[in-house]
C-alpha cells in the first residue's frame, strides 16, 4: 500500500534524543528547545517564536492573547481543520465563516470585509497547502477595522508571501509539527509572536502563569504566579526530534518540492484536456509542497477515484468537510454571505501521496493509475 502520508524521519533523530536524555534535562525549553526557536527566528526572520505542544495550542495561545472576549466575532474560512475554529470558541467567539477562493482553496479576501460587524475581533487566514493567503489584502482590512490577524500557517512552513516567511506577517502565527506535516515533532507546533508587547504574556500563558522565563533571564530574583496560564512547552525529547529535521530543511523541502512538480508536470495533460485541475500557485506565493490535490468534476466522481485508487493500493484522501454544516459549527458559527465554493470545492478535492521521501516508483505508480483512471473513465 502506498500511503498518503509517512511521518518525516531523517535518521538524526535518535541521536539528538539520546543526548537530551542523557543530559537528565527533558522538560520544556532545553537545549534543543532553544535551538528550534532560534533557528525558526532567523531563517523566517520572526521576532519570537515558542514550541508549543501543537499547532493546536499555538493557536488557543494565539486567541487569549488577542484578548477575544466572549460574545467577540472571529472571521476563519469554513474549509479548515477543526482547531482553527476550536481555538476561538475556547475564548468564548462566535465564528463568522466566509467563503473560499476555488484556486488556492484560501479565504476569499475579497469576501471578508462584507463579514466584518462592530463585534469583530480577528480573522484567521488559514495556508491552505502551504500556499498564502492574499495578505496584503487581509492586512489592509485589518489595519482599516483595528482587527487582530492570526495566521494559521500550520501547513505553510517554510513557505512565503512576496518574501516574507508564512506566520510572521500578521500579529501570530501558528505553525503545527504533527506528523503528518512538513516537519514533525510528533506532536507539536510553535506560536510566533510579531510584536513586541506580547512576547513577555505569551511566555507567562505558556508557562504556566509563571514569570518563570523571566526568572531564568535573570531579570527577576524569584518566578511568582502573575497570571492565568496553562502548560503549552512541549518535551526537549520532542524537540529534539524536529531539531534533526529543521537541520536539514532545505533538503527536506527540495525533496518534497521534486516529488510535487514531478505530479505537476505529469498531470499537466489531464488539465490541459479539461479532464481534472491542479492546484495553483499565485505568483505572490513560494510553497514548500505540503500536499499535491487534483480536482474531480464532483462528488461522485471523487468517490470513484479513490475507491479505483484503492484498490491499485494506493490511499488517497478527501479532508475538510466544511466546518459551517458539522454539528459544532452550526452551533458555534454562522456563514457570511453565500457558500459559493466552500463546499463544492470540498467535495472535488483528493489528495495524492505526498511526503519526503516518497520513491520515484511509487509516484511513478501513482500517475500510471491516475492516467489509466482517467483514460477509462472519461
Ligand atoms: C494540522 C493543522 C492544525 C492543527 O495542528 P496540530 O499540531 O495537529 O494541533 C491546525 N490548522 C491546520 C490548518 C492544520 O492543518
Amino acid at each position: 500500500m502506498i500511503t498518503f502520508n509517512a511521518a518525516p524521519f531523517v535518521g538524526t533523530e535518535f541521536d539528538y534524543m539520546k543526548q537530551a536524555i542523557e543530559s537528565h534535562k527533558i522538560c520544556g525549553d532545553g537545549k534543543f528547545t532553544k535551538q528550534c526557536d532560534a533557528w525558526m527566528e532567523k531563517r523566517f526572520n520572526a521576532k519570537k517564536v515558542m514550541l508549543t505542544t501543537s499547532g493546536s495550542t499555538a493557536l488557543d495561545m494565539a486567541m487569549m492573547l488577542c484578548g477575544i472576549k466572549p460574545g467577540d466575532e472571529v472571521i476563519l474560512p469554513s474549509y479548515t481543520f477543526s482547531s482553527t475554529a476550536n481555538a476561538a470558541v475556547l475564548v468564548g467567539a462566535k465564528l463568522v465563516f466566509v467563503d473560499i477562493r476555488p484556486d488556492t482553496m484560501n479565504i476569499d479576501e475579497k469576501k471578508i470585509e462584507a463579514a466584518i460587524t462592530d463585534k469583530t475581533k480577528a480573522i484567521i487566514p488559514v495556508h491552505y497547502a502551504g500556499v498564502s493567503c492574499e495578505m496584503d489584502t487581509i492586512m489592509d482590512i485589518a489595519k482599516r477595522y483595528d482587527l487582530m490577524v492570526v495566521e494559521d500557517a500550520a501547513q505553510g512552513v517554510m513557505s512565503s508571501y512576496k518574501g516574507k516567511a508564512l506566520g510572521t506577517i500578521g500579529d501570530f502565527g501558528c505553525y503545527s509539527f504533527h506528523e503528518t506535516k512538513n516537519y514533525s515533532m510528533g506532536e507539536g507546533g510553535a506560536i510566533v509572536i510579531n510584536k513586541e508587547e506580547y512576547i513577555e504574556k505569551a511566555e507567562i500563558l505558556r508557562e504556566k502563569g509563571t514569570n518563570r522565563s523571566k526568572f531564568f533571564r535573570g531579570q527577576v530574583d524569584k518566578y511568582s504566579w502573575v497570571d492565568f496560564g496553562d502548560s503549552y512547552l512541549p518535551s526537549d525529547l520532542n524537540a529534539a526530534y524536529l531539531w534533526a529535521q529543521l537541520e536539514v530543511a532545505d533538503q527536506i523541502n527540495n525533496n518534497r518540492l521534486a516529488s510535487w512538480n514531478k505530479y505537476y508536470q505529469a498531470l499537466k495533460p489531464l488539465a490541459e484536456a479539461g479532464l481534472t485541475e491542479l492546484p495553483v500557485i499565485p505568483g505572490e506565493c513560494t510553497h514548500n509542497a505540503h500536499m499535491f490535490y487534483i480536482k474531480l468534476p464532483d462528488l461522485e466522481s471523487r468517490t470513484e477515484f479513490i475507491s479505483f485508487m484503492k484498490d491499485n493500493g494506493i490511499q488517497t484522501v478527501f479532508h475538510y468537510v466544511p466546518l459551517h454544516s458539522a454539528p459544532a459549527g452550526l452551533k458555534y458559527g454562522r456563514f457570511a454571505g453565500e457558500d459559493r465554493y466552500t463546499t463544492k470545492e470540498s467535495e472535488r478535492l483528493v489528495r495524492l501521496p505526498m511526503f519526503y521521501g516518497i520513491s520515484d516508483s511509487d509516484s511513478d505508480k501513482v500517475i500510471a493509475k491516475i492516467l489509466e483512471f482517467f483514460d477509462k473513465e472519461f
